[in-house]
């Protein structure tokens, strides 16, 4: 499928916006590879080289990225941390293998609870599966609350200097009249902030995406997930339980059920689907969980009585579930991006390494001379999404389509739960863990298999 890039234009600028904005501010070519000037009396705090808009995990690790590159980089948050965000909360030894490359410290003296692997119930078998140990991913992952997790991620920004705005709001997108160019965004209390590039860091309804014509792809893959937190004697699992008995009436729903603890007295508990299920939008998330919790021990402490939070939900953009990924001037990672695996519904390492991805490619951009020669580079940000993920994200849609067929999910719970070769070899895959170079034999075969697989 070809995709649709939306034309140049102003599409959700109200008249004023384009009457606020003097022709010609975009960034003047001979001024690539310079610091940010300040141009027509505008304060310093409203210009830079980047503007990232959102301080989630991506916003944030992009914006540490490029500021170690040399960058002015300007990341707008509109909440003020710490702020909380509807989430899992688990991390993968793939989240934590990007944490790492970040110079983020871990310890678990400052409250990083290590977990050894993934603990699978259902079709009546219960398997536990340790992280594999490898040379790409280490052998163990994390669970930490969003409330502390993205905090600590924008001070680690910070240090690297870059410059973080809280409670500022991104209402709109600034664009050159001329070649309808992004060259800002506009807050919600007026002020302007420009740069030479925008990132959309701003989730899963990126309304920035959005002004610039980039909408959610209908033809992929969308989860929706609720979650809320309970006191338990459960708080310290070093296992992260998953469950994949969800059943609506006598059918099994594609998605699972989550157990992880959080080791402060409370367990993050929570259920999510796919839109592939028949049923997808009628669903009751809320109901499902309490009739899901309602089959636990009682000594576990899931009840009313225990709950610690309100139970909150939010959608998961799986799959490249928005592109293009970079068009005139804006730049998109993270959920905005429609980053998450489709497989098992994990988007903070994805946010975390499109972040990565993005950083590299506008850093080779902005120190090009001409704008022929950056566009030539920003251009090849998608390509290099679709080199490092497409083709496992087009096999995840093809999972994603045969487990929301009740009676394929049936089968794979049934036979595959009780079979430890098939619960490691699905763990790799679902997990996309798998060793980037040699390995073993799944290794090879899962690498091989999503490389031959076309990245539509
Ligand atoms: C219920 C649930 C459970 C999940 N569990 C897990 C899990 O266990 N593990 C995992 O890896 N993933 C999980 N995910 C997915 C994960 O939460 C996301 O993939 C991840 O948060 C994406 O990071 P992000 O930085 O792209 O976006 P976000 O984390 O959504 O950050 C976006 C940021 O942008 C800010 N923002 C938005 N609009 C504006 C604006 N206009 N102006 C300024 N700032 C703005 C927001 O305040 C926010 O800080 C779960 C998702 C859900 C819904």
């Amino acid at each position: 499928m070809t995709e649709q890039v939306p034309p140049a234009g102003r599409p959700d600028l109200p008249p004023q916006d384009a009457g606020a904005l003097p022709h010609g501010n975009a960034p003047v070519d001979g001024e690539i590879g310079a610091r940010a000037s300040v141009p027509g009396g505008a304060t310093r705090g409203e210009i830079a080289d980047v503007i990232v808009v959102g301080a989630g995990p991506a916003g944030s690790a992009v914006s540490f990225y490029l500021a170690t590159a040399g960058l002015d980089v300007l990341l707008l948050e509109k909440a003020h941390f710490p702020r909380e965000k509807v989430c899992g909360d688990g991390l993968t030894p793939r989240a934590v293998k990007a944490l790492t490359a970040m110079g983020v410290p871990l310890p678990e003296t400052d409250g990083w609870l290590r977990n050894k692997g993934l603990r699978i119930i259902g079709g009546g078998g219960r398997i536990e599966l340790d992280w594999p140990e490898m040379s790409s991913y280490p052998g163990y992952g994390l669970v930490r609350s969003r409330i502390d997790f993205d905090q600590i991620l924008a001070r680690h920004a910070e240090k690297a200097g870059v410059r973080l705005l809280e409670g500022t709001a991104v209402t709109s997108p600034l664009l050159d009249d001329r070649t309808g160019r992004i060259i800002g965004v506009t807050a919600k209390d007026g002020r302007q902030f420009r740069g030479r590039l925008v990132v959309a860091a701003d989730g899963n309804s990126s309304r920035l995406s959005v002004a610039m014509g980039l909408h959610k792809r209908e033809d992929r893959p969308l989860g929706v997930a609720v979650r809320t937190y309970y006191s338990s004697p459960r708080h310290d699992d070093d296992y992260l339980e998953a469950w994949l008995d969800l059943w609506d009436g006598t059918c099994l729903l594609p998605g699972y059920g989550w157990i992880f603890g959080m080791g402060d007295g409370t367990s993050n508990v929570g259920v999510g689907l796919l839109n592939t299920s028949a049923g997808f939008g009628e669903i009751d998330y809320r109901d499902l969980l309490r009739r899901w919790l309602a089959t636990m021990p009682a000594e576990w402490g899931f009840t009313e009585d225990n709950r610690t939070q309100p139970v909150r939900g939010a959608a998961l953009p799986m799959a490249f579930n928005r592109t293009p990924h970079y068009t005139r001037g804006l730049v998109l990672v993270g959920d905005a991006a429609g980053m998450v695996n489709p497989f098992n519904g994990e988007g903070i390492a994805y946010a975390l390494e499109s972040a990565e991805i993005a950083a590299r490619v506008i850093t080779q951009a902005l120190a090009r001379t001409t704008a022929a020669g950056r566009e030539l580079v920003l251009q090849s940000y998608p390509r290099q999404l679709k080199d490092a993920y497409g083709g496992y994200y087009t096999l995840g849609r093809i999972f994603v389509e045969l487990i929301g067929k009740p009676s394929f999910m049936k089968f794979a719970t049934k036979h595959g739960v009780k079979r430890p070769a098939v619960m490691r070899f699905s763990m790799k895959l679902l997990g996309n863990l798998t060793e980037t170079r040699g390995g073993d034999a799944v290794d090879r075969l899962l690498n091989a298999v999503s490389k031959m697989t076309p990245a539509a």
